[in-house]
């Protein structure tokens, strides 16, 4: 059967964590084993932080969202923001490549890993989508 959960939430880090928490009990209710639960919370971790920290540049007042769909054999999680959008997303998801000198620009790295599948859509000014599928 399908089921559907939508988290909206402010651009505040303390928020990356309740979305952590809530994968990972979408994760234990689906009956993930808990090497793959590990695997969504830093997926979900890590497109969360980039919508605060890079689409929104670290500033609140924004939304992120967090869409969940969950079928039968796939756990499908969008995250999406309204902020300023990457410019050139092959390059964005390169490993190592980051537009902050002190991050380590492996949070594509990590979701394309941890993910059966990946997709990132953005425009400049307008935001950013990552979907992902485990
Ligand atoms: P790390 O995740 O290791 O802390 P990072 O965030 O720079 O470093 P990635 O998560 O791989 O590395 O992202 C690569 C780059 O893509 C970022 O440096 C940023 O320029 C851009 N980016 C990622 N997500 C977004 C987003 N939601 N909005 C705008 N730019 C983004
Ligand atoms: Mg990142």
């Amino acid at each position: 059967k399908e089921n559907q959960l939508t988290l909206s939430f402010s651009s505040l880090a303390e928020n990356v964590g309740i979305a952590r928490m809530l994968i990972a009990s979408v994760g234990a209710q689906l009956d993930f084993p808990i090497n793959d639960i590990e695997e969504l919370k830093v997926a979900v971790s890590e497109a969360v932080s980039n919508a605060i920290i890079h689409g929104y540049h670290g500033r609140s007042g924004h939304v992120v969202l967090m869409e969940l769909e969950i079928d039968d054999d796939a756990l499908k999680i969008t995250v999406s923001d309204e902020g300023c959008g990457i410019p050139d997303v092959v390059q964005a998801m390169q490993p190592a490549y980051s537009t902050d000198p002190e991050r380590m620009g492996l949070g594509f790295v990590f979701m394309q890993s941890f993910m059966d599948e990946l997709h990132v859509d953005s425009a400049v000014d307008k935001g950013t989508t990552v979907s992902m599928v485990k």
